[in-house]
């Protein structure tokens, strides 16, 4: 009898865990997947799909006020929010099915069960027992809220997929990625948007300069975002519910959405059980190889808490294989990866912010430009874009390239690969400019910012970028 049922068993059937079981596969090993709820994770089913669905829907408003400056008359508009929301779950379930597909025909052993260690090599799969050589765990991150009076009357992201109705009037609490992306998705859409940060300005982590001005820019939008704020309790108050904010104000709203945050979903997982190291968050530590505390267990993606992103997770996926299964080591490198937070407008950011790289003690030279986009000029519309560079003054390399603005993510997607290869600022001034764009700019900037009297990097460091 063999001593193990499997070579490898993923417990998480997120983008990360699906990539890992059918590569694994692909080397020859005999591959177990489980998953509780949907194939396809935070990602696919209430995460980066389904959100980037809802915000072109969202952006389709600025789009009708656009078109009369380019000569266009377009009748009354009508937006149907259970439409859209029919549609996005059809795309969901059509993705989640490919990934279901995609398992079975890489002969993965696909199983819709809840999973617990046992121990370092057994797993519980809904009372029936297996067992594995190589334990791979991926299963990602849930939302989390601060405890309240009256936060059970609060929604967080999960749920705004599935509401019934578009509220009149929403109230988003948070100021990190996913606060900004639904304000966005329900101003655009039409509610009335307030979003209420404890902080100021927006993006915790981002460059300065460009949490200054996507703050600005939001609020330009007609989001009424609120700073500095924060809500005490939340009271039903007949068919609404009331905010009670610090300071003795109270905010009247139909819903309310928290994003203050995730936590790993390693609870019950049996990491105890099995004696795999957590922190105080339940975030499971790991090595540069992705191994935890236990040499044959390994855990990749949200539940290790490194860099939240599902292309990191998928990295990290792959990296295991091919050092475990693959016969070709290496270890994910988290530096340089490039991000996007897809408010209005976008932000987007590859490398060091300005107060990270001053913070290294580096000299460095500092490029920006805010302008307004030539669309804007017939469109009439108030939005400006903001790009900055920052660039070691000793090497010459560009440490960071950060934008604000329509289709930020895609050009620093193609960005970051020039700072991935440690392109020098003249590499991308010999790079000729691809004209009109907005784009253009990143090869055009030829002066740098004075030199600041004090680059008050302590006052910026308690800021928190
Ligand atoms: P973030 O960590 O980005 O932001 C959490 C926000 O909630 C912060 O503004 C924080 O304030 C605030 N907050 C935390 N606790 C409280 C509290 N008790 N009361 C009031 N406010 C509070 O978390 P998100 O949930 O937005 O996103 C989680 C992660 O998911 C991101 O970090 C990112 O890695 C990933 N993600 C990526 C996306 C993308 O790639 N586009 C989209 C969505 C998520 P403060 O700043 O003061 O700490």
């Amino acid at each position: 009898m063999a001593l193990y049922d499997y070579d490898l068993f993923v417990i998480g059937g997120g983008s990360g865990g699906v990539r890992a079981a059918r590569m694994a596969s692909g080397y020859g090993a005999k591959v177990g997947i489980a998953e509780e709820y949907r194939w396809g994770g935070t990602c696919v089913i209430r995460g980066c799909v389904p959100k980037k669905l809802l915000v072109y829907a969202s952006h389709v408003h600025d789009e009708i006020a656009d078109a009369a400056g380019f000569g266009w008359t377009i009748p009354e508009a009508q937006f149907s929010w259970p439409k859209l929301i029919e549609n996005k779950d059809k795309e969901i379930a059509r993705l989640s099915r490919i990934y279901v597909e995609l398992l079975t025909k890489a002969k993965v052993e696909v199983i819709e069960a809840h999973a617990r260690l046992v121990d370092r090599h057994t797993i519980e799969l809904d009372g029936r027992q297996v067992r594995a050589k190589t334990i791979l765990l991926a299963t990602g991150g849930k939302p989390e809220r601060p405890r309240i009076p009256g936060i059970e009357h609060s929604i967080t992201s999960n749920e705004a997929f599935h509401l019934p109705h578009l509220p009149k009037r929403v109230a988003v609490v948070g100021g990190g990625y996913i606060a900004a992306e639904f304000a966005g998705i329900f101003n655009g859409l039409g509610a009335k948007t307030h979003l209420l940060y404890r902080g100021a300005p927006l993006l915790r982590g981002f460059d300065g300069d460009v949490r200054a001005f996507v703050t600005e820019e939001i609020r330009k939008k007609g989001v009424d975002l609120r700073t500095n704020s924060d809500v005490e309790a939340i009271e039903p108050a007949g068919t609404h519910l009331r905010l009670k904010l610090k300071g003795g104000e109270s905010l009247d709203v139909d819903q309310v959405l928290y994003a203050t945050g995730r936590v790993p979903n390693t609870e019950g997982l049996g990491l105890e059980a099995a004696g795999v190291d957590v922190d105080k968050k339940g975030i499971i530590r790991v090595d540069g190889h992705s191994r935890t505390s236990i040499e044959n267990i390994y855990a990749i993606g949200d539940c290790t808490d490194r860099l939240a992103l599902t292309p990191v997770a998928i990295k990290e996926a792959m990296a295991f294989v091919d050092t475990v299964f693959g016969g070709k080591p290496w270890a994910m490198d988290h530096s340089n990866v490039a991000h996007a937070v897809f408010c209005q407008p976008q932000v987007a950011t590859v490398g060091m912010s300005e107060v990270a790289a001053r913070s290294e003690g580096r000299r460095l030279d500092i490029y920006k430009t805010n302008f307004k986009p030539l669309k804007a000029t017939l469109s009439g519309s108030t939005e400006r874009v903001f790009m900055k560079l920052v660039v070691d003054r000793a090497s010459q390399v560009v440490l960071g390239v950060h934008m604000v603005g329509a289709d930020a993510a895609e050009i620093i997607q193609s960005i970051a690969i020039a700072v991935k290869m440690g392109a020098t600022k003249a590499q991308f001034d010999q790079t000729v400019a691809l004209h009109p764009t907005a784009a253009e700019e990143f090869v055009t900037m030829r002066t740098p910012e004075p030199e600041p009297v004090e680059p008050g990097l302590e006052d910026m460091q308690a800021a928190g970028e």
